[in-house]
């Protein structure tokens, strides 16, 4: 079947299930395949829980006039989102960023509406998969669209973006992050840049953190960008306050006398730059200093990214949702700033670093040391294999491990920041604090 016909099909039922657990009525089923399944063989099963069409490509299992088959359903997806994004005339802005693009999309999605009718990217739906999906779920009521795009390779932001094409841009940063799929931090910088490389290509505008040198650099060629950061030559300026463990922050622009203040309901000084982010993108589209604060201010983070959490022994900062060498280095920095007595550290391992693996968490290991962290309780392999005895911290191979540890030696009026990769499953811990 071809795009069109596909799409004629999409317009009468523009509701798109992908999982048989979770088949809407009068859904399209995509029969996608994983490592480790393939859901043509699920088509009938769509059909039975609901779905009115299931689109597939494996002729054998056609049966019937509501199996539409096709040559890949990923690529039927992937098309069928082109299709329909090329019909909406609405700006779309694209985030990618080794760190922060939830965060910022959350923020600049909180911000924007207050005056549009915003659609974001729900959660960290960010991939080949994620942003088509993305893109089918804005309907003709929406007037603004936040697309946040994940890659670990080169060629995936250029290939996310001809598909969301965005008109507007932001990369958060570049870190080292999936070192090992993109082939180094020069590696990062060249992924990362394919979505400067698209706005400029059709024109659009992109929005750039001056104070990050790289970013700066990468977007040295574009025609049309709009600053933020903390130099009075940008478009929104930003200096930070210290008001207690959120961020706080004033802003304003070049000319204007007045300072306006917005309190965050984030920790970690990196977030200064989120939140900056989403007041310049804001204010770029014309909305009000009451309407950015209200938005900022309104956000408050739920998905254990940066946050701050008392339970009746400790207080922590739950950060184990994801974990790299920038995002931990940014961690730490922040944690061992902060005036505590007891603070304690309880780190997990960082993934996809391939063969700069143990040089990183090595790194981390002088980190805490350097910054003064005296306890810290460091989990998985990859530290395990780090660790040189020359520490008074304590390694533990498994988080199961470390769960029994802390039951035996639980820790009481501590400032304990807990972040690894979310494949350490670190939120088992949380109970025991
Ligand atoms: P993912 O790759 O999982 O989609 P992401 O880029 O969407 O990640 P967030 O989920 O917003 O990033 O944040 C993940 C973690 O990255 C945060 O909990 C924090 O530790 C760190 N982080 C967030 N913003 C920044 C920043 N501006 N600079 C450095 N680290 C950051
Ligand atoms: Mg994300």
């Amino acid at each position: 079947m071809n795009i069109q016909s596909l799409y004629n099909i999409y317009k009468e039922y523009p509701v798109i299930s992908t999982d048989t657990r979770k088949i809407a009525p009068n859904s399209i089923f995509f029969a996608l395949k994983g490592d480790n399944f393939n859901a043509n063989q699920f088509a009938k099963q769509a059909l039975e829980s609901g779905a009115a069409y299931a689109v597939i490509d494996e002729e054998q299992y056609v049966q019937g006039d509501r199996y539409i088959l096709v040559d890949n359903v990923l690529e039927a997806l992937q098309q069928l989102a082109k299709f329909h994004r090329s019909g909406l005339n609405i700006p779309v802005l694209g985030i990618t960023g080794s760190n922060g693009k939830t965060t910022s999309k959350e923020l600049i999605n909180a911000v924007l509406s207050q005056k549009f009718k915003t659609y974001a990217t729900i959660g960290n739906l960010n991939n080949h998969i994620g942003v088509p999906l993305t893109l089918l779920a804005i309907d003709g009521s929406v007037d603004f669209a936040i697309i946040e795009m994940g890659a670990n390779h080169q060629k995936e932001i250029q290939s996310l973006s001809s598909i969301a094409d965005p008109d507007f841009g932001i990369i958060t940063n570049v870190g080292r992050a999936h070192l090992e799929g993109f082939g180094g931090f020069e590696g990062v910088k060249k992924g990362k840049k394919e979505l400067y490389d698209h706005i400029l290509q059709r024109n659009g505008v992109i929005f750039v953190n001056q104070d990050n040198e790289f970013l700066v650099e990468m977007s040295v060629a574009h025609p049309q960008i709009v600053f933020y950061g903390t130099g009075t030559n940008n478009a929104v300026i930003g200096r930070r306050l210290e008001r207690g463990e959120n961020v706080s922050l004033e802003w304003t622009v070049p000319g204007e006398k007045q300072w306006h203040e917005v309190n965050a309901n984030l920790v970690g000084s990196y977030n200064f730059e989120n939140v900056l982010a989403s007041i310049c993108i804001g204010h770029y589209f014309g909305l009000t200093v009451d309407q950015i604060r209200k938005g900022v201010e309104g956000y408050v983070p739920t998905n254990n990214r940066s946050q701050a959490m008392k339970t009746v022994k400790n207080a922590l900062i739950c950060d184990y949702y994801n974990a790299n060498p920038s995002s931990m280095a940014a961690a730490i920095d922040n944690f061992a700033r902060t005036m505590y007595d007891n603070k304690i550290a309880i780190l997990a391992d960082m993934f996809e670093l391939g063969d700069y693996s143990k040089d990183e968490h090595v790194k981390v290991i002088d980190q805490l040391k350097n910054k003064g962290v005296k306890k810290a309780i460091l989990i998985g392999k990859h530290f395990y294999n780090a660790d040189d005895q020359s520490t008074d911290y304590t390694f533990f191979e498994t988080t199961e491990q470390a769960a029994n540890y802390l039951k035996e030696h639980p820790i009481e009026n501590g400032f304990v920041l807990v972040k690894g990769s979310r494949g350490m499953k670190l939120e088992g811990l949380i109970s025991l604090l």
